[in-house]
């Protein structure tokens, strides 16, 4: 076993109380002290990513630049570590056991009864340690998905409790993230669903070293205490988690109840001084004191969940943060949008993304939206979905080709100005095959997308099937649309422009999953820049 501690983060009481935010933000504190963190994520799931899986189930798929197709938690790994994450960080239930079974297919238990344990565990336990055993990193951080209790997260704790005991006790400990709710009537913060959920632990054979402990109102001493004698854990392992304004204020929160200095004198490694973090609160000063406000539209079609949207707000976050500018995105359906109600709509936008997506739904409010936006000069900025989208409004609206459409929505078109590559017109599965992960990508100058970058070569995530049909290229050229991205070894177009237009940008890939707190993305500087300018005009 290299010598990575191992950090484990389990959930109870109830669902959505931001393990990941405290894994990031825990994680974030480490590497500010010089420790190399990374966290990975464990998702109870049968599914065997999350890449078939609607936005509305768990909000939208992150990719990472290996092609992994993975919970959007990495995203926030990698807003707040600003290290890349891959496939390895994220492995779900149905991945387990897709590996337990294709070995067993292949004869490699040799005649053995394949059985949860310790089979399943085994694999979990590979899975665990398979980081910390590149020698990469001193810290492993888990989130482990789901609330203790739950049915299907069960083999996960087992594991759990078995890796602590073949990494040794003072290489890894338990954190666990409770809800302590405030009951307005009787005025009462409540210890019991926590004293629960960590019996419920306790039975799995897992105590808890520590407690972070969500919470709208303050933890008075005494429920520090009470706490701390029924769930059997240390008075200053008791750690508040309060309800905060931003999830960048969280790590600045876990500072202030000292919850890497509690898991560093747990783990006996030494604190190297105070935390580096003054980057990160310059970052939060910006960000909470504007000197500017934008209104942008955000198109969509799953905007009744921001979660389907998460790297993009945050992108949007941080970009605004950088330019000490107010972002407020207006989330609009784009089925709400046609020809009547498109003005009322956005007309006191400042500037419009429409956003990435699959199917029909939709569609025409998007290509309704970009006309509006083209038309009157209104930055805009389309990702993925979105520009294709805008390709084809161009091929509709300014070259005259009426049917123009994209063959994933009309099969039949006569211009189909975005269509499917050769290599995707023979896949019938769905999981894992779309154009998916890092590619390059070369940027000509002069353009908008190259002063922002400030280089001719980058380098972005993608996932998609279908592309822009390049035997169009010199009829949209001509008309004023260009291609000022393309992939140095397909000739894919990966970015189009409008050079006429103050700022009217289209990328096939995804800028924001490269979003992070320290690194803003340059398309969304550039583009909140540009809004900003317009406005002034
Ligand atoms: N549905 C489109 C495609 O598959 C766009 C995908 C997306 O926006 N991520 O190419």
């Amino acid at each position: 076993m290299a010598s990575a501690k191992y950090i484990f983060v389990t959930g109870g009481v109830t669902s959505s109380l931001g393990k990941g935010i405290i894994a990031s933000s825990l994680g974030n504190l480490l590497q500010a002290r010089g420790y190399k963190v990374t966290i990975q994520k464990f998702d109870p799931y049968i599914n065997v990513d999350p890449g078939t899986l609607n936005p509305y189930e768990h909000g939208e798929c992150y990719v990472t630049d290996d092609g992994a197709e993975t919970d959007l938690d990495l995203g926030h790994y990698e807003r707040f570590l600003n290290t890349p994450t891959s496939q390895a960080n994220n492995v779900t239930t149905g991945r387990i056991y897709y590996d337990v079974i294709t070995k067993e297919r292949r004869g490699d238990y040799l005649g053995k009864t394949v059985q949860v344990i310790p089979h399943i565990t085994d694999e979990i336990k590979r899975n665990f340690f398979r980081l910390g055993e590149t020698g990469d990193y001193d810290f492993v951080i888990t989130e482990i998905g789901g609330c203790v209790g739950d049915i299907e997260s069960l083999p996960f704790i087992e594991a759990v409790r078995q890796a602590r005991w073949d990494v040794g006790e003072n290489n890894c400990l338990v954190i666990h993230l409770t809800l302590i709710p405030y009951l307005k009537a009787a005025k009462e913060l409540k210890t019991k669903p926590t004293q629960h959920s960590v019996k419920q632990l306790l039975e799995a054979g897992i105590q808890p070293d520590i407690l972070v402990c969500r919470s709208e109102k303050p933890l008075p001493n005494d429920i520090r205490k009470k706490l701390a004698l029924f769930c059997n854990v240390q008075l200053n392992s008791v750690i508040e988690a309060l309800d905060a304004d931003t999830i960048y204020d969280v790590p600045l929160l876990m500072r202030k109840e000292k919850l890497d200095e509690r898991v560093l004198s747990k783990l006996r490694l030494p604190s190297k001084g105070e935390p580096q973090i003054d980057d990160w609160r310059e970052f939060l000063g910006r960000l909470k004191n504007p000197t500017n406000e934008v209104d942008i539209a955000l198109v969509g079609k799953y905007v009744e969940l921001p979660d389907a949207y998460k790297s993009i707000a945050e992108a949007f976050i941080h970009a605004g943060a950088h330019l000490a500018c107010k972002v407020n995105v207006h989330w609009i359906s784009s089925e709400t949008i046609n020809n009547k109600s498109v003005h009322r709509i956005l007309k006191d936008m400042d500037g419009v993304l429409v956003a990435p997506g699959f199917g029909e739904r939709g569609i025409e409010g998007k290509i309704e939206a970009i006309r509006y936006v083209r038309e009157n000069s209104i930055p805009f900025f389309g990702i993925c979905l979105g520009m294709q989208c805008a390709v084809v409004e161009f091929a509709r609206n300014v070259l005259g080709f009426t049917d123009a459409a994209s063959t994933e929505l009309n099969p039949e078109t006569e211009h189909p100005v975005i269509g499917l590559m050769e290599d995707q017109k023979s896949i019938e599965d769905y999981g894992g095959t779309m154009r998916l992960g890092a590619y390059d990508c070369k940027v000509s100058k002069p353009s908008k997308v190259y002063s922002a970058y400030g280089s001719a070569k980058i380098s972005e995530r993608h996932r998609h099937r279908y592309e822009f049909n390049s035997q169009y290229l010199k009829e949209f050229e001509d008309a004023g649309m260009k291609a000022v991205g393309t992939n140095p070894e397909s000739n894919l177009v990966e970015i189009i422009e409008i050079p006429e237009h103050p700022y009217f940008v289209g990328t096939q890939f995804h800028p924001e999953l490269k979003s992070t707190v320290m690194k803003p993305h340059p398309l969304f500087v550039s583009f909140i820049a540009a809004i900003v300018k317009n406005n002034k005009n």
